[in-house]
């Protein structure tokens, strides 16, 4: 799943991503009185920043308000990803340097969450002996009886995985929030079993949470001066809910509706969808909504069809292609498409390999994520396949599938240039305080002169120029379009 992006980072290579991948998190909003604090760490996709807002919650209940100072905190938590070796030694590295502050503060305790805590358990502790407590992404109600069990000296496990927890009744604290965007979790877990893939063995089976709340949700946000809220799962498009009685049930695209109907100048963002299950009706939704955006992060993995069967994705080229096809006439060729690519998968030949850049040149995306194979364990790949593309290899290709995709998304952009594009502001631009940020329907930055525009704004730009990762232009009406 992708990543808050910044202005600069479009297309992310793995090491930018990586870059951009610790986010220590800060509570903005008011704390009720509180004895103790909290840092949280978030590592990894949008699921895990959603999910510390979640923890927040829950501590906060236990008497825990959260700060960004490691001096200060009583407890620091890390929510881990394993998507791949390198976030886990990333994790396993901040655990080091937290292990000499933790000398020096003997009482602090140190929570690992998510799913590197889910994928190594108990074990963690064997190999950190720093940890304090192991909690996966299931168990994070049980997060004040395993910290107050570890201030007694004992150590802290709960790595139970839920058919049912979906933490619907539990208002997130929002953390390090812009006060304008913000995910909200639809669902969790995933069944696909992608063969390359960690995710259901550490979030373990798919459940959708209560339409009800999700709505509510979205309505106390706007009510709280939020403008846009993306629709968070690791394939929302699966997204079924029935109320215990069964007499409601709502799918996808009736949820996103239901979302986008709290106001016109709310505007509803998804990700992520399998290219399987987003069906025609998801579309036509988009399509009947204003204030549903026009952009669609559509992961592919591979172009060829051999290693996209290796993979188990369930889909060939033909039929990913012929979904493209469908966004576009159902959308329009302005509709926004991102991807998620893997170079390197076992057994992958330079002819599969020019299979993905071919199917790139086809689809021209907006913007991509790409990643070189990583191999996991316990996961299908690992246990039947030989990772054996050697990592220069690996490396080599995942450059010219970022290097193509530099191309696609400036021609992209280039697109974008001499229109005007509604545009909500979500602060101040990184290089420049005269400048404001924001983005477009297709979720494009665009970065333009502030005039009388502030944070929450609706503006509409005349982009003038562009770069690979930034349209630049100025706004054509002085009159803002908030609500
Ligand atoms: N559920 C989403 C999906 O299917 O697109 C997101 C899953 S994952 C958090 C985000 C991306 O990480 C995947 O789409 C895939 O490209 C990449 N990924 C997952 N496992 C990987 C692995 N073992 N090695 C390299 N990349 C991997
Ligand atoms: Fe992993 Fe595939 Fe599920 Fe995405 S859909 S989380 S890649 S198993």
């Amino acid at each position: 799943m992708e990543h808050r992006i910044t202005e600069t980072l479009k297309i992310l290579t793995e090491a930018d991503k990586e870059a951009c991948e610790v986010v220590k998190v800060t509570e903005k909003e008011t704390a009720a009185p509180a004895t103790k604090r909290l840092l949280i760490e978030s590592y990894g996709c949008q699921m895990n920043f959603s999910d510390s807002e979640i923890v927040a919650s829950v501590m906060r209940e236990a008497g825990f308000a959260t700060t960004n100072s490691e001096q200060e905190a009583d407890l620091i938590f890390l929510n881990t990803c394993a998507i791949r070796d390198n976030a886990e030694q990333k994790v396993r590295n901040r655990l080091q340097q937290l292990n000499f502050l933790k000398k020096k503060k003997p009482g602090m305790l140190i929570g690992v969450l998510g799913c590197m805590a889910e994928r190594l358990k108990a074990k963690f502790l064997e190999e950190e002996k720093m940890v304090d407590i192991v909690t996966g992404p299931d168990a994070y109600r049980d997060l004040p009886r395993l910290v107050e069990e570890a201030e007694t000296g004992q150590k802290g496990v709960n790595v139970f995985l839920s058919r049912e927890e979906t933490y619907a009744d539990i208002s997130p604290i929002r953390l390090n929030s812009n006060g304008v965007t913000a995910f909200i979790s639809i669902m969790r877990g995933c069944d696909n079993m992608c063969s390359f893939c960690v995710v259901p063995y550490t979030r373990g089976r798919e459940r959708s949470r209560d339409a009800h709340s999700i709505v509510q949700e979205a309505r106390d946000l706007y009510r709280d001066g939020y403008r846009e809220v993306t629709l968070l799962g690791q394939n929302v498009d699966s997204y079924k809910w029935s109320s215990s009685d069964g007499t409601e049930q709502v799918n996808f695209a009736q949820l996103l509706e239901q979302v986008a109907l709290v106001s016109p100048n709310l505007r509803v963002r998804f990700s992520t969808s399998h290219p399987k299950d987003i069906t025609d009706e998801v579309l036509y939704t988009i399509k009947k909504y204003d204030n549903i955006c026009n952009y669609i992060h559509l992961p592919a993995q591979s172009g060829n069809s051999r290693i996209l069967a290796l993979m188990n994705r369930t889909y060939d080229r033909d039929w990913y292609l012929q979904k493209i096809d469908r966004i576009r006439a159902i959308l329009g060729d302005d509709c926004g498409i991102s991807h998620d690519m893997i170079a390197g998968f076992c057994t992958e030949t330079e002819d599969e390999h020019q299979d993905t850049l071919s199917l790139m040149e086809y689809a021209r995306y907006d913007y991509g994520y790409t990643f070189a194979y990583s191999e996991r364990p316990g996961t299908p790949a690992a246990k039947k396949l030989t990772d054996d593309i050697p990592e220069d290899i690996k490396k080599r290709r995942l450059n010219e599938i970022i290097a193509l995709q530099q191309k696609l998304s400036l021609e992209r952009n280039q697109r974008a240039v001499g229109r005007v594009h509604k545009v909500l502001v979500e602060g101040t631009s990184k290089r420049s305080d005269e400048h404001l940020q924001g983005r477009n329907d297709q979720n494009k930055v665009v970065v333009f002169p502030k005039e009388n525009f502030k944070k929450g704004d609706y503006a509409q730009v005349l982009v003038t120029e562009c770069t690979t990762a930034t349209l630049i232009g100025h706004a054509v009406e002085l009159a803002s379009i908030t609500a």
